[in-house]
C-alpha cells in the first residue's frame, strides 16, 4: 500500500473527520497511482491519518474511508458499515418501508449509494474507488439485507470521470417492473428502470408529511416539479379537492396516474411542461391555488451557477406568489449545497417585495434523517427548504 503525504494545512481539517482530500492539500504522492487504489494517509510529522482511495483524475484526489487504524479495507469493513447505517435506518424511521441505508460520505462510504424499496435495493457505485469492492459490497448487502433483488442504477457522468463504464441492470435476484412502497400510509410505485436517480426522492419524505399537515378539504394544490408525485399525493391523501402535477420528465409523469389511483385520488390533473412556462401561463389564465410546492432539480451543481440559481428560483417564486390565495401556502426547496436556506429566504423576501405581499414563515425544511447531515462535512447538508403562508 502506498503512501500519501498531506501539507500541514490539511491535517486539522482531516482531524475533525472531513474525508475529502483536495489536490492543492498533497505534499508527497506517487505518480503511478491507480484510480482507486488504497492508500494510508499521514501528516509531515507522519502520524497516520486514515486509509482512503486515490481518485488521481479527480480535485478531490483522496477520499477517506476510515479514519482508525484499526480497520483494514476489507470485506469485514464494508459489512460493518452497512450493518451499522442499516440498523441507524430500521431505529429512526418507523413508519415506511423505503429509505436510503448508504449515503455516500454522510455514512462513512463516500461514492457509495444504496436505497431499500421494500426488499428490493437500488445500487449507485459511482468512483473507482468502490468499483474495486463491488463483490464485497454486494455480498454484504445480501448478508445483512437479504434483499430480493438489486438493480444497479450507477451515475453515468460520475462514472465517465473516473473511467467506467456505466450499466444499469439486475445484479441480484429478481425486480419486479414496478415496486410499491408506502411511506407515512401513502403508496407509491417505484419503477427502477425508469426512474430517476437511484428511484424516488426519499429525502423528502419528512417533507411531504409536515407540508400535507397544513391542507385542508376543499385545497387546490399545484406540485410543480413534481416527478411522480411525492407531495400532491399526500396532500390529496389529506382531503385536496384538485391536485395539478406538473413536471417535465415523460417518464416520471407516466407514473402520476397510477400513484394517484394507487391512493384512490380522484379530482387531479397531469401536466408534462416546463415549470417556467407553465407559471407564467398560470399566471396570465388568473390561477389560483391554496397550496403551491416548489422542489426543482438542483440549479447550482458549482458554485459558480449560485447566481443564475438564484435568479430562476425568484421568477419561480414570484409567478407562485402571484398564483397563491391570500393564506395561501407556499413551499420552497433547493437540493443544492450551494444555495443555503438564508439565501433562498432573501430570495424570497425580493420576491415578496416585487408583489407587494406579506409572508409568514412556519416551517424551516430539511432533508429526512435517512441522508445524514454530518456537521463535520458540510456538504452533507443539501436539501433545505421552507412552507410559508401569504399574509
Ligand atoms: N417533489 C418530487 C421530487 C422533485 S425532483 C418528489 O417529492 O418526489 C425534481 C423534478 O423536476 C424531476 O422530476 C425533474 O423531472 C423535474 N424537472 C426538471 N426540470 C424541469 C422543468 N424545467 N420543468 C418541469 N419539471 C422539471
Amino acid at each position: 500500500m502506498k503512501d500519501v503525504v498531506v501539507k500541514n494545512t490539511a491535517v486539522q481539517k482531516i482531524k475533525s473527520f472531513n474525508p475529502w482530500i483536495y489536490k492543492n492539500e498533497i505534499k508527497k504522492i506517487s505518480k503511478n497511482l491507480k484510480s482507486g487504489e488504497i492508500v494510508r494517509i499521514y501528516s509531515t510529522k507522519k502520524e497516520f491519518l486514515g486509509l482512503g482511495y486515490a481518485n488521481p483524475l479527480s480535485k478531490i484526489t483522496i477520499r477517506i474511508l476510515t479514519f482508525f487504524k484499526e480497520e483494514d479495507i476489507n470485506k469485514e469493513f464494508f459489512k460493518k458499515r452497512i450493518e451499522n447505517a442499516h440498523k441507524k435506518r430500521i431505529k429512526f424511521l418507523k413508519n415506511t418501508n423505503a429509505f436510503r441505508i448508504i449515503h455516500s460520505e454522510a455514512d462513512d462510504l463516500p461514492g457509495l449509494i444504496v436505497d431499500y424499496f421494500n426488499k428490493y435495493l437500488s445500487i449507485q457505485i459511482n468512483t473507482a474507488g468502490i468499483e474495486g469492492f463491488r463483490e464485497e459490497i454486494i455480498q454484504s448487502l445480501v448478508e445483512v439485507i437479504n434483499p430480493e433483488g438489486i438493480y444497479e442504477k450507477s451515475d453515468e457522468k460520475a462514472r465517465k470521470k473516473e473511467g467506467l463504464k456505466t450499466e444499469e441492470k439486475i445484479i441480484y435476484g429478481n425486480i419486479p417492473e414496478k415496486i410499491v412502497i408506502e411511506e407515512n400510509g401513502v403508496h407509491f410505485f417505484i419503477d427502477l428502470k425508469t426512474s430517476q436517480k437511484t428511484g424516488f426522492y426519499l429525502d423528502q419524505r419528512k417533507n411531504r408529511k409536515i407540508v400535507s399537515e397544513y391542507v385542508e378539504k376543499g385545497f387546490r394544490v399545484l406540485d410543480l416539479f413534481s416527478n411522480t408525485g411525492g407531495f400532491g399525493i399526500y396532500a390529496g391523501k389529506k382531503g385536496a379537492d384538485f391536485i395539478k402535477f406538473v413536471d417535465i420528465s415523460e417518464s416520471a409523469v407516466l407514473l402520476i396516474g397510477e400513484n394517484a389511483k394507487l391512493n384512490n385520488l380522484k379530482n387531479f390533473e397531469i401536466v408534462k411542461a416546463n415549470v417556467f412556462n407553465f407559471v407564467k401561463e398560470e399566471v396570465e389564465n388568473e390561477k389560483k391555488y391554496d397550496l403551491i410546492i416548489l422542489d426543482p432539480p438542483s440549479f447550482a451543481k458549482t458554485k459558480h451557477e449560485k447566481e443564475g440559481a438564484l435568479r430562476g428560483f425568484k421568477y419561480l417564486i414570484i409567478n407562485s406568489l402571484k398564483l397563491l390565495k391570500k393564506d395561501g401556502y407556499l413551499s420552497v426547496f433547493s437540493c443544492s449545497h450551494h444555495v443555503s436556506l438564508t439565501d433562498l429566504l432573501e430570495i424570497t423576501k425580493e420576491a415578496a417585495k416585487d408583489t407587494s405581499v406579506r409572508v409568514e414563515i412556519l416551517e424551516h425544511l430539511f432533508q429526512d434523517i435517512d441522508h445524514p447531515y454530518l456537521l463535520n462535512i458540510p456538504m452533507s447538508l443539501y436539501l433545505k427548504g421552507f412552507l410559508l403562508r401569504k399574509i
